[in-house]
């Protein structure tokens, strides 16, 4: 701690249990393991040496953005001496090129911040998601982050550009390139995007902008059953094409938790679930409302339906984004629950929502339901809450049947246990039990390629035993 003291600006170095406990506890408070310290590196230089010292003095590093993921990636697991490197104090812009559409920025930016910058400049950065506010890019390119515009941007993999990263022996691979086409060799950049801090600190992204959206129309659509909200999403599709950029599902039990436990947010009809959609288009002559209406309209006529608002401000949009964007703080507030982040073949969203409903009746009875997510991804949050008054932290053994049996369903289907949170502490079982033998022999010789002493994010993604450090170290 002397030496990482010395080698950076005064302030930068943490010890104090008061000022060190936000960045060691995870935002779901599952999880909170010591730190010896946090460091708060001001630029790719300090972020360079705090790495060469820990690594010289075999301490883990863990990387920070907002500390706003899922699966207590970004906080020190048990077993070795870590210390948590957050980006918070690297925010600044290096470039916007609005010819070239891109923009440069430190990783410590909170998503938001970069939504507003190329707004600014009369352009579109189309990542978005309910914890946008506090988000970094570092961990949203750490993490691949998907959200609500998926279906029409891609996640944060098609979003970037160029990296620069700090490696685990603290040089610096220079890959920070605005290029739209570069095959020269080996991609580099896809290495460190969703790898969750385990082969490189991001310390700056080069990210792609897009046409600034001039128009758009959302609306919020109450549906009798999922088969409906496939079929809702369907036809908006069919009509809308790539004008359709969102599509989400949120369950009666999701719209009911946000209206019980947020202020002011109540949906403008009781619907068994339903579906939000929005049509946005950078041209100002794309009828979008004609579109949107024509589908809700047939929609209801047809009993895909059973009520539906379109947005007539944006005041009005707002408010209809705030009750799915909610849903996460709204279930923490109400006790928490066994989170899970499944992906299916979209057309097996309405089969697979039956099955996990008849799994928890039948084995997790008095269990709850929480389930909404990316329709148009095929990703859904399927959430089981414990009973009422009974915390998510006791419910022991039974935490990890709840995933087993909501994850086996996922995968039977040829699915995903993970669509878009990653690894990080809470899914390394999952994935342990999923993968092949040969994804986890790439994965863990990669780590040791890149990693040999396991310096970066140790405990996380890989099972124990897998990239370790071969000297028996962590
Ligand atoms: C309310 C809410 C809604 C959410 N909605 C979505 C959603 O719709 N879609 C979605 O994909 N996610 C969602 N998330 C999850 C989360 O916001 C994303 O995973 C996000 O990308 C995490 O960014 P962060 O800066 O908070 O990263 P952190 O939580 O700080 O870190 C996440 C991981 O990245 C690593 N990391 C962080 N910074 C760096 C860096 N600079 N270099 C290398 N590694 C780094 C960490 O070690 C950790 O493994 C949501 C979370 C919340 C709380």
């Amino acid at each position: 701690m002397a030496r990482l003291a010395a080698a950076l600006p005064p302030g930068a170095v943490l010890t104090s249990p008061a000022d060190r406990a936000a960045f060691e506890t995870d935002w779901r408070r599952l999880h909170a393991h010591p730190a010896l310290c946090v460091v708060q590196p001001g630029s790719t230089a300090d972020v360079a040496a705090a790495v060469r010292i820990c690594a010289e003095a075999a301490v883990g590093v863990v990387p920070q953005g907002g500390n706003t993921g899922l699966v207590a990636g970004a906080v020190p697991a048990e077993g070795a001496p870590q210390v948590v490197l957050t980006l918070r104090r690297m925010a600044a812009v290096r470039a916007l090129d609005t010819v070239g559409d891109s923009v440069t920025v430190e990783a410590g930016a909170t998503l938001q911040s970069v939504q507003e910058l190329a707004a600014g400049a009369g352009r579109l950065f189309p990542l978005s998601l309910a914890a946008e506010g506090t988000a970094q890019i570092g961990g949203l390119v750490a993490t691949n982050a998907g959200g609500l515009q998926v279906l029409a941007y891609g996640s944060m993999r098609a979003l970037v550009l160029g990296l620069e990263v700090v490696l685990p022996d603290g040089s610096i691979w220079e890959g920070l390139r605005p290029l739209r086409k570069d095959n020269t060799g080996f991609d580099l950049k896809q290495l460190f995007i969703g790898a969750e801090g385990l082969l490189g600190i991001v310390t700056a992204a080069c990210l792609r902008l897009f046409p600034a959206v001039t128009q758009r129309v959302t609306a919020l659509a109450g549906v009798p059953t999922v088969e409906s909200a496939l079929r809702l999403f369907q036809a908006a599709r069919d009509r809308a094409g790539t004008a359709l950029t969102m599509c989400e599902f949120v369950s009666g039990e999701a719209m009911r938790l946000v209206a019980r436990r947020v202020p002011g947010a109540r949906p403008p009809f009781d619907a068994p679930a339903y579906v939000l959609l929005e049509l946005s288009s950078p041209a100002a002559d794309h009828p979008l409302r004609h579109a949107a209406e024509t589908v809700l309209e047939e929609a209801l006529a047809g009993g895909l339906a059973l009520d539906a608002v379109v947005a007539q401000s944006e005041r009005e949009r707002l408010q209809l984004l705030r009750l799915r964007e909610e849903i996460s703080d709204a279930e923490l507030a109400d006790g928490g629950a066994v989170k899970h982040d499944i992906a299916v073949p979209i057309a097996l969203i309405p089969e697979t929502v039956a099955a996990v409903e008849a799994l928890v009746r039948r084995r997790f009875p008095g269990y709850r339901l929480n389930v909404f997510g990316h329709l148009g991804d095929g990703n859904l949050h399927v959430n089981v809450r414990p009973p009422e008054g009974c915390s998510v932290a006791a419910i022991g053994p039974l935490y990890q049947d709840i995933t087993c049996a909501v994850e086996d369903l996922a995968m039977a289907r040829g699915g995903s246990f993970s669509a878009e949170h990653g690894i990080g502490q809470m899914r390394i079982a999952s994935l342990g039990r999923y993968k092949s033998a040969v994804d986890l022999a790439l994965m863990s010789a990669l780590k040791r390629a890149l990693d040999p002493h396991n310096i970066l994010n140790p405990g996380k993604l890989l099972p124990a035993g897998q990239g370790r450090d071969a000297r028996g170290g962590r």
